[in-house]
């Protein structure tokens, strides 16, 4: 049996399954400090046999397996979790192998395996909610140089009625200062999800991320682009992006239909915690 857990900031969601992609038992757990929610996380698991677990964590995060710091998470900041050694915690108590990457590489791992990109050896998968973040499968490999890729916080050109400074605390007005949910929320005025009926916060919102994916398909050229996250639950968001992504790359490069290469996670909420059995299977594989 293995164990997944997919760490984000809010929530951590711990679930055993098997190498399928079956998710058997799960549980959630509110992200408070270290010493509180790992005590939980660790109890879940030891309620099983498990043979590996596999970590898609918030981050910035250490992946490099050479360096000191190899599986922390690094400069979150998010009381108590900067500097936090999560995979030697995780060895330590369970005593197997660990699989560490970012959520958003996990997800990209479960969407190209089982999801949304299955059979591709490419794709990028993306989320757009309290923060922006990419991960990419590259010849069936997750994408990684010297630590995980960062594609949030690429910088955009200004839609021209914008004048929202932007939320991102290091660079203001990146692409994840500017459309993830908390700068849309503060921009307009309301969340989300209030928002629903102005047709010109989306517009926005499309404008943005279409930019995104210009770069993004310029510079990695994914076979299929998933786009999850809070914020891509409004699906008119949708077919702004293909308006603009359309208009910027002006048939510079050729795509497929567009409808059919900028999609929704065909593992809808599981793409993470799927991805995350697979990154435990990985780590598993890599032992024997
Ligand atoms: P997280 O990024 O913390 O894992 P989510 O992906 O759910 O969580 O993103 C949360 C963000 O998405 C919040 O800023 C929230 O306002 C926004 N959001 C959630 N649901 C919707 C919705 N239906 N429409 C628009 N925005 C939403
Ligand atoms: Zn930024």
């Amino acid at each position: 049996m293995l164990g997944a857990i997919e760490a984000g900031g809010t929530k951590f969601v711990c679930a055993v399954g098997d190498e399928t992609g079956r998710v058997i038992e799960r549980i959630q757990i509110p992200t408070t400090l270290p010493a509180e929610t790992m005590t939980k996380v660790i109890a879940f698991f030891k309620k099983y046999k498990i043979d590996a677990i596999g970590i898609g964590s918030f981050g910035p995060i250490d992946v490099n397996t050479d360096s000191d710091t190899y599986g922390y998470i690094t400069s979150t900041p998010k009381p108590g979790w900067k500097d936090y050694p999560f995979v030697q915690e995780i060895k330590n108590a369970l005593s197997v192998p660990v699989g560490f990457n970012t959520d958003v590489n996990a997800a990209a791992l479960g969407e190209a395996t089982f999801g949304a990109a299955k059979g591709l050896d490419s794709c990028l998968y993306i989320t757009v909610g309290t923060g922006i973040g990419a991960g990419a499968v590259v010849q069936g490999r997750l994408l990684q140089g010297l630590s995980h890729p960062e594609m949030g916080h690429i910088l955009v050109r200004r839609h021209p009625e914008d004048h929202y400074k932007g939320k991102c605390p290091y660079h203001s007005d990146c692409l994840e200062g500017l459309a993830a949910g908390p700068s849309i929320e503060e921009r307009w005025g309301a969340k989300g999800i209030k928002l629903v009926g102005r047709d010109e916060v989306w517009e926005m919102e499309g404008y943005y991320i279409a930019q995104a994916l210009m770069q993004y398909i310029l510079i990695l050229s994914p076979k299929k682009i998933i786009l999850g996250g809070g914020v891509m639950n409004q699906k008119q968001v949708f077919s702004y992006i293909q308006k603009y992504l359309q208009e910027f790359l002006n048939d510079y490069v050729a795509l497929p239909e567009l409808s059919d290469y900028i999609v929704s996670p065909g593992l809808g909420d599981n793409a993470g915690i799927i991805g995350s059995l697979l990154l435990a299977k990985n780590a598993l594989e890599e032992q024997e």
